[in-house]
């Protein structure tokens, strides 16, 4: 039976995003700048990791409280070793129904068919550009392009469908290689979702001037390609949905900033070391890890995750649009969340 778990502005959880590595093999400059994460950065120890056990546990004590959709993201979610061992295990929890992974896919190519067979059933794909030197420049240099698109393509194989493809948009970046990365992927039943840049984090040095807005990346494609608005898939999607007028499938985009879409907002977050975290943009979460170590009963922790779902009240980007969010130094990075 459905939960009524409410929050204190009545929206139900739904949504649980599982961070399972802080690690990552790119060092995207909105994420992960290289200069701060460089050699010396210290990530988490394995012993402050959640293990794929104690993940398991969360989300099936989290499900009676109205979990359904899980995504696993990161860091780099196909660096943890034995990956597809969580997605068996987390596919497998009477009352989820959605079991989606958010990755940069440059692991696709070797593990996107175990992680297919194990259980997973959707798959985002961050691609912030199809120009190789954009490309490069966004993420720190590391690994090629054609990694990810031999990645999509083996995701592709493995039966993957409809498989999303997540482009970060920044003013004076890579604000020009949108068309290419449309037009790209129309007719392959995949779906480009372009993001407006967000100020998550402290470490991205985020101004409103490199933010483009849904109605100008809009405007770019709609310069080539006739587009017609659709209908929202489910209640609380966060893209607006576009169609091509000629039938060759869709794009998103995610208007976080421009037209934020807090009211519906489901979500919850699960850090790597354990933490519910209940906005993008939230200054820190509630330990769960010391009291699931510490011996705590389901009951026990189901009545601590209803409690802070239950006084939640956030609604951080649409207090950025009236002018209120701007001074909240202390938000959680979102390697640790995982978007
Ligand atoms: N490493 C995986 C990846 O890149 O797909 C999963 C984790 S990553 C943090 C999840 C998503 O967050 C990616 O699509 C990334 O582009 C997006 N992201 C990171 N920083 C962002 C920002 N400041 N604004 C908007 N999206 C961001
Ligand atoms: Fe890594 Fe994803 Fe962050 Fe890029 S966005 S640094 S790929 S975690
Ligand atoms: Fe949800 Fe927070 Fe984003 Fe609003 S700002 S949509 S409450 S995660």
């Amino acid at each position: 039976m459905d939960s009524v778990l409410l929050d204190s502005l009545d929206r139900p959880l739904r949504d649980l995003r599982i961070s399972v590595t802080d690690r990552c093999n790119f060092r995207c400059t909105y994420c992960m700048p290289a200069e701060i994460f460089g050699e010396r950065y210290t990530f988490l120890p394995r012993e402050e990791i959640l293990t794929f056990e104690e993940i398991e546990r969360l989300v099936c004590v989290m499900a009676p409280l109205g979990v359904r959709k899980l995504r696993i993201t990161g860091g780099e979610p196909l660096l943890r070793h034995g990956l597809h061992e969580l997605v068996r295990q987390l596919s497998a929890i009477e009352g989820v129904d959605d079991l989606a992974l958010t990755t940069n896919g440059t692991l696709l190519e070797r593990m996107a068919g175990q992680l297919r067979r194990e259980g997973l059933g959707r798959l985002t794909v961050s691609l912030d550009s199809l120009d190789p030197e954009v490309f490069s420049r966004l993420n720190g240099g590391k690994l090629s392009l054609d990694r990810v698109l031999s990645g999509v393509e083996a995701a592709e194989r493995a039966g993957f469908g409809s498989i999303k493809i997540n482009c970060v948009v920044q003013k004076g970046v890579n604000d020009h290689t949108l068309l290419d990365l449309a037009r790209h992927f129309k007719g392959s039943g995949h779906i480009v979702r372009f993001i407006e840049f967000m100020d998550v984090g402290t470490r991205n040095g985020w101004e409103l001037g490199q933010v483009v807005p849904a109605a100008e990346i809009l405007s770019q494609i709609e310069a080539e390609f006739p587009l017609e608005p659709l209908e929202s898939s489910y209640p609380g999607e966060v893209a607006r949905r576009w169609g091509y007028r000629d039938g060759e499938g869709e794009i998103g985009i995610i208007t976080s900033v421009s037209n934020p879409f807090c009211g519906g907002c489901t979500r919850a977050r699960l850090t790597t070391d354990g933490q519910l975290v209940t906005c993008l943009f939230a200054s820190g979460g509630v330990d769960l890890r010391t009291p699931l170590r510490e011996g705590a009963s389901d009951d026990e922790l189901r009545a601590t995750i209803s409690g802070i779902w239950s006084r939640r009240s956030d609604r951080y980007s649409e207090e950025r649009t009236e002018g209120l969010g701007a001074n909240r130094p202390d938000r959680v990075e979102m390697y640790q969340i995982g978007g």
